[in-house]
């Protein structure tokens, strides 16, 4: 199977590109999360893979949509831009996550990223402004990657992304990408509408046929204004996603993505790893795109991005807390307690809706990637090595008990309060009012 994949990619990729994949992404990305290691062994902390939101701005308005997308447009300028990734070169970083709003609704985002070709940048985008000339800039540019998300099939794509002709916009903007012999990505958040349809062999064959290089089934989260949380999915369809992602790795001549997973099948928060943060389109620095809140920014005069975040106290808090809390989401599992860490650290709530805190304090206590009593190892060996040596959880969950305040634990210990877990924090009042 790996030599099918290997063929598959060499011969779908512009060679050039495939290079700067290797080197930029993989040889330099490697050594960024080695320093990353070897920082976190000082005490100090700077994300390897920062993930920006360059805009606010999209033409979808999607279910369980988290940034402002309506609001007035924000963008990352050019000069900002510059000297963050100038920082965060300095700190050894070479990846950049770009994500929005829909990144290519900012005007100048290819002119950005031409600037540091001795980067990679993986845009996360709806793909719908990909004409073929956006295609060819970027693999004249050949430091990109696009990660293009599908989110159904044609109605339920219109119905989760709150527009009509969705789904062929989409698959336009993937074709463009593949004729001009890109590193292409698909992505889908994968809930209750479309598990069915998209976490199965077809889809992935699918993709194979098309020429997609990579996949990656992210798992719903229900934030923002419009929530829907209705379309989360249970941890018994969690766990299939799990099973499925694991079983088409020794299958399928495709990458297969996870950022929840180590090698072993234990869960954890890339952000509580420390290996990325995320800038929203304000320049405000936020543990992770949907936790909404911050005390520092990028737009600060007088520290260098290295000095913000390694002196965040907030991000520290943060990071501590999950840590204690749970493997999985604390965003998912304990709203609760990120809400009392928000306000003890008086975190601005740094949405343009500004009703953030309310929505989370209002967030059902649900389970997320941690499933303790379900763990499914790698079976791939290429991933486990990949996993152990650049994608684990690096001991920050060593010596953690998880056995009372995780959403697992709570469900094993308040099975009887099953039904207590659909209203809002209803848990924590038994918490701490057990009796
Ligand atoms: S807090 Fe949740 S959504 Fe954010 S990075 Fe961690 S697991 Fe992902």
């Amino acid at each position: 199977m790996y030599l099918r994949l290997v063929t598959r990619l060499f011969f779908n990729t512009d060679k050039r590109l495939l290079w700067k994949l290797f080197y930029n992404m993989g040889i330099k990305g490697a050594i960024s999360v080695q320093k990353h290691k070897r920082r976190m062994k000082k005490g100090d902390y700077f994300p390897p893979f920062l993930y920006i939101s360059v805009i606010n701005s999209c033409n979808l308005r999607c279910q369980g949509c988290w940034v402002d997308v309506s609001h007035k447009q924000q963008r990352i300028e050019p000069e900002a831009f510059h000297r963050m990734v100038n920082e965060s070169k300095a700190e050894g970083n070479v990846f950049f996550g770009i994500v929005g709003g829909e990144p290519f609704m900012h005007n100048d985002l290819l002119d950005m990223l031409a600037e540091h070709p001795d980067c990679y940048f993986q845009i996360f985008t709806n793909g719908h402004f990909i004409t073929p000339e956006i295609a060819q800039r970027m693999r004249k540019l050949g430091n990109i990657t696009p990660l293009i998300s599908v989110e159904g099939n044609e109605i339920i794509s219109d119905e989760r992304r709150g527009k009509a002709g969705v789904y062929d916009k989409t698959l336009n903007g993937i074709q463009n990408c593949l004729d001009q012999k890109l590193f292409t990505g698909v992505c889908t958040s994968l809930c209750q509408s479309n598990i069915d349809d998209l976490l199965n062999e077809a889809w992935v064959d699918r993709l194979i046929k098309m020429g997609v290089a990579y996949t990656w089934f992210h798992i719903y989260r229900p934030m923002g204004p419009q929530a829907s949380p209705e379309l989360s999915l249970s941890p018994e369809q969690q766990l299939r996603a799990r099973k499925f992602v694991v079983n088409m790795r020794v299958k399928k001549p495709i990458i297969i993505v996870d950022a929840y997973f180590d090698g072993e099948g234990q869960a954890l928060c890339p952000a509580v790893t420390g290996v990325t943060h995320h800038i929203n389109p304000w320049g405000d620095i936020e543990p992770c795109p949907i936790i909404q809140f911050s005390t520092d920014s990028i737009h600060e005069e007088g520290r260098t991005m290295k000095e913000k975040i390694n002196g965040s106290e907030f991000l520290k808090g943060f990071r501590e807390l999950a840590a204690d809390t749970t493997r999985g989401c604390i965003v998912l599992e304990r709203p609760d307690l990120l809400a009392a860490l928000v306000e003890k650290h008086q975190a601005k709530d740094v949405t343009a809706r500004k009703t953030a805190l309310a929505e989370l304090q209002a967030m059902t206590i649900r389970t997320s990637q941690y499933n303790p009593a379900e763990q499914v190892p790698e079976k791939s060996w290429a991933v486990r090595i990949a996993k152990k040596f650049f994608f684990s959880d690096f001991g920050v969950y060593n010596g953690k008990d998880h056995s009372t305040a995780s959403a697992p634990a709570m469900l094993k210990e308040n099975s009887s309060t099953q039904s207590s877990l659909d209203t809002p924090n209803k848990l924590v009042e038994l918490e701490t009012n057990p009796h």
